[in-house]
């Protein structure tokens, strides 16, 4: 594994299968996320023989309401993965019932995690940075990666010492803002995502094989070669998974 894609929906590609061929060869390892409980078991039957792909459990924020009734499903398929995600909260898309609903949903597929111990989650935080961080809190006990964090510096750096990772994209590479947060992170904190196929790559849809431009993008912003950020990336996530 030469790189890791630790945000992408695999199972919304037209070609799935494809896509995780493709992207084996290249030696780029997923994390496929979803974002309801009732399509984990098909995208584990897609990965299934696949070493470098992780499925985690999810419901999607701006789901939440609409699949509320299916987080006991989710918490059931914690016996199978240690993966979690997409989860989290969005303020920005939705109106002030559903975040009621929202953080329902995510604080009890928070304890379910806490009670298991050693998940591993992708959270988004869009306009809801400081309920995450604060749902999440300082004892949590698994790891925390905030997917395209995109919220005030403050909120980034209560995460990060409170032991919380971030994956990063080319869009926020490409973002004023989106750098200068990069530029908060602790190196040994960063690891990177494509949030395919919903994010673009030259106005197409992300795909797997597009973590190369991300490491690029990351490699001149940190001023190293390649070669260093691919390394330092994998071996996030290699610790990531040896947390306990
Ligand atoms: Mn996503």
């Amino acid at each position: 594994m030469r790189y890791i894609d630790t945000h992408c929906h695999i199972d919304l590609y037209d070609d799935p299968a494809e896509e995780l061929s493709r992207a084996a060869a290249a030696g780029v390892g997923i994390v496929a996320v979803t974002n309801a409980p009732f399509v984990y078991e098909a995208c584990c039957k897609l990965a299934s023989g696949r070493p470098d792909v992780w499925v985690a459990v999810g419901l999607h924020p701006e789901l939440a309401a609409k699949y509320a009734h299916q987080v006991d499903d989710l918490i059931r398929f914690l016996e199978t993965t240690r993966l979690v995600g997409e989860v989290g909260l969005d303020y920005r898309v939705t109106d002030s019932d559903t975040h009621n609903t929202q953080r329902d949903v995510f604080a009890r597929i928070l304890r379910a995690c806490d009670n298991k111990g050693n998940t591993v989650l992708s959270i988004h935080s869009r306009g809801a940075e400081a309920d995450v961080v604060s749902m999440l809190g300082t004892g949590f006990r698994g790891t925390a990666i905030l997917h395209w964090y995109s919220g005030a510096i403050g909120h980034l750096e209560a995460a990060q010492n409170n032991g919380c990772y971030f994956s990063i994209n080319a869009s926020m590479l490409a973002s004023k803002n989106g750098t200068k947060l990069v530029s908060r992170m602790d190196r040994s904190r960063v690891l990177t995502e494509t949030d395919g196929p919903f994010a673009k790559v030259d106005k197409k849809r992300a795909r797997p094989l597009d973590i190369q431009h991300t490491v690029e993008a990351l490699a001149k912003f940190w001023k190293v070669e390649s070669e260093v950020v691919q390394s330092t990336v994998v071996a996030n996530w290699t610790s990531v998974l040896a947390l306990d």
